[in-house]
């Protein structure tokens, strides 16, 4: 199955998120059934995001929004579990400082952007810019509607310059978070995770629907598509996800950079060097 293909917003379509099943799995039963894919996506990931690191020639922004409890951190976990560290970086955007609300809100956004060679995930992003902003009445209307078009001139720009974008929009149901919600009340050592704010968001549910169909709908492009993964079954969002990212690095056609010295003297240096060792 392609999820690139089955999961992509495409430019200009108007996205309804209750026509989408948040349990969707696929072709697999459970999680055992889909690990032979999971590891094989797993492998790919690696071997890819080493090559664009040695390429050193281009990067990719991935970006992850959902609601509470639907999956941004274990999808940060699972997806760079596979890569080198060093290539890699991750942003968490909070509540942004009063520094940060000094400026304009992509500020902070562009300083986070990845550098050549260089993987960047973005655990919440500027679209909580025109999600919770929105939701909440942060900034009024006439502000935040203008930025839609903001973001989508913000990321051509980003890809003109040679950043690859990836969004994607983890999708659960009110009761599956109801259902993780009780999972971290039964768990001590997931306390530390829950907030007031869980139970407070949860109550603007429809509000939050309308506003990240609206984001996604308007912001899902060509350059920088929008992907709706659906999240109830955690091991079918990992799938998902790592499928999508690792096509969409195979697409570079990347390449080793060639060797800065020549081989052949380096050859010969080499079996010198293990003669002299021999002595
Ligand atoms: P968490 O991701 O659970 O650590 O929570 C981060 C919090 O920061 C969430 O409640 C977000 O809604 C909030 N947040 C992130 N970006 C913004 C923003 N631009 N304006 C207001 N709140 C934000
Ligand atoms: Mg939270």
């Amino acid at each position: 199955m392609n999820y690139s293909k089955k999961f992509r917003v495409e430019e200009g379509s108007k996205v309804k998120l209750d026509e989408i099943d948040p349990s969707y799995k696929g072709e697999h039963e459970d999680k055992a059934s889909a690990q032979g894919e999971l590891e094989k996506h797993a492998q790919r990931l690696h071997d890819l995001q080493y090559l664009m690191y040695a390429e050193n020639k281009r990067s990719l922004l991935i970006m992850l929004q959902a609601l509470d409890a639907a999956g941004k951190d274990g999808t940060v976990n699972h997806v760079l579990a596979s890569m080198n560290p060093q290539g890699c970086r991750v942003y968490g955007f909070k509540t942004p400082t009063p520094e940060e609300l000094a400026h304009d809100y992509l500020w902070r956004i562009y300083q986070a952007t990845p550098r050549k060679g260089y993987v960047a995930v973005f655990n919440r992003s500027h679209y909580e810019d025109v999600l919770v902003v929105r939701v909440h009445n942060l900034v009024p209307e006439e502000v935040w509607s203008k930025r839609y078009d903001e973001i989508n001139t913000f990321e051509k720009q980003l890809v003109d310059n040679g950043t690859h974008i990836v969004k994607f929009y983890l999708h659960i149901d009110a009761a599956e978070q109801l259902d993780r919600f009780k999972q971290r009340i039964d768990d001590p050592n997931r306390h530390w995770k829950i907030s007031e704010s869980d139970y407070t968001e949860r109550r603007y549910w429809d509000d939050y629907k309308r506003a990240y169909e609206d984001a996604i709908s308007k912001c899902s492009t060509k350059h920088a598509p929008w992907y709706i993964i659906p999240s109830n079954h955690k091991w079918f969002r990992n799938l998902a996800v790592s499928q999508i990212i690792a096509d969409k690095l195979d697409s570079f056609n990347m390449k080793f950079p060639p060797p800065t010295v020549n081989i052949a003297d380096i050859k010969k240096k080499y079996h010198a060097a293990v003669k002299e060792e021999k002595k």
